[in-house]
């Protein structure tokens, strides 16, 4: 999946709000469980220089799921794209998802 769009910025994987990580494996409450906060990461967005990278969509992410959702064919996300969105301050969340 190409087009993994993602807010949690301070995650080590994002790149200009793109998830590009190789794989990813949202759990069954939805939860994007790579999701990685980096402090370093979350001070430099307060310089606002993270937000002029471009966004790098030739990362091809798996996306291993578990969720009971209408996306999910055998354990693997087959939308054409995803947003990941943050749950809290610690969780990271599907917002795609459709109850199946
Ligand atoms: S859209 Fe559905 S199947 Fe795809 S990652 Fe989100 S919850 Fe899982």
């Amino acid at each position: 999946m190409k087009d993994l769009k993602c807010g949690l910025k301070e995650c080590i994987y994002n790149k200009g709000y793109s998830c590009c990580s190789k794989s990813i494996r949202v759990n069954d409450r939805t939860d994007c469980t790579n999701y990685t906060p980096n402090e370093t990461k979350r001070r430099v967005q307060f310089e606002a220089a993270s937000d002029f990278i471009p966004a790098n969509y030739s990362v091809d992410t798996a996306v291993a799921c578990s969720a009971d959702c209408i996306y999910n064919e055998s354990g693997k996300c087959n939308a054409t794209g995803i947003t990941v969105m943050s749950r809290n301050a610690s969780e990271a969340c599907c917002l795609t998802f459709v109850k199946n």
